[in-house]
């Protein structure tokens, strides 16, 4: 999709900050990402500044943060305070998607936030290494057997942001799980069972979908250990295509 050239000034750097100023092709490398997605012209129709996105966020109760901010920022492209903002304000949205309920222009700020967010993983930010890193558990469970949480991985030790609200979890879930009437449901190491078949196909979504690159760029040892995975899961498949064959045959 054909977009006008950026309205904004040269960039000249911050004459107060030590951090080495981001060249002005990397922030219009950055900005074109996002602009050139095909959800972006869905999600940003124009702006008010009217504010009544950041009245009715949750995260800007708590946080440093403000949908409306962040829209001023695209729509004016303002791209070395985008830039800024994805250091660190974009992880703070909860993707409640409140805003684009109420947004008079029927913008999505939550929405817009993601992709910034995505951009952010291409282009391998420290900022998206440091939100992703403590999920690192998650995407291994998640990427290699299509699973996100399973019970086992719910623990004191492996969520402590939880705070003293990890207590009513830390149950006898082995017990616990074998009362519940689905049979496969009946283990702590899985959320629900996803057969071999399933989780090669889902191999190739994330193949072709970019995740596994998304992945690479971020934690190069986490997507080494999920392609061990893969690829064994791959050969167990294809073992069991080849026997299949033989019986057919015989
Ligand atoms: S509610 Fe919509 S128009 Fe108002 S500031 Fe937020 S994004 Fe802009
Ligand atoms: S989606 Fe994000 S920006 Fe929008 S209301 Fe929810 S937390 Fe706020």
């Amino acid at each position: 999709m054909e977009h006008a050239a950026t309205r904004v000034q040269e960039y000249i750097g911050d004459p107060v900050s030590d951090a080495p100023p981001v060249s002005r092709e990397k922030l219009e490398a950055i900005f074109a990402d996002i602009q050139s997605d095909m959800r972006y012209d869905h999600e940003l129709n124009g702006c008010l500044n009217c504010g009544i996105c950041t009245a009715t966020c949750p995260s800007a109760h708590y946080y440093d943060y403000s949908p409306r901010e962040i829209v001023q920022l695209l729509w004016t492209e303002n791209l070395e305070g985008i830039y800024d903002a994805m250091q660190e304000k974009i992880w703070a949205c909860a993707q409640c998607y409140t805003c684009a309920a109420r947004c008079p222009f029927g913008n999505s700020p939550g929405g817009l936030v993601m992709l910034m967010r995505e951009v952010a993983i291409k282009h391998g930010m420290e900022s998206a290494r440091n939100v992703l890193r403590p999920f690192s558990r998650v995407m291994l469970k998640l990427i290699s057997t299509g699973n996100q949480l399973s019970p086992d991985m719910i623990s004191k030790d492996a969520f402590p942001d939880w705070g003293p609200n990890i207590s009513k979890v830390d149950a006898p879930l082995a017990t616990l799980r074998k009362a519940i009437p689905v049979p496969t449901l009946h283990t702590t190491k899985t959320a629900w069972e996803v057969n071999l078949k399933t989780s090669v196909e889902l191999y190739t979504i994330w193949e072709e979908t970019g995740v596994l690159d998304s992945l690479k760029t971020i934690d190069t040892n986490l997507f080494d250990v999920i392609s061990d995975i893969m690829d064994e899961k791959r050969d167990d498949w294809q073992d069991f295509l080849d026997d299949q064959e033989d019986q057919d045959d015989e």
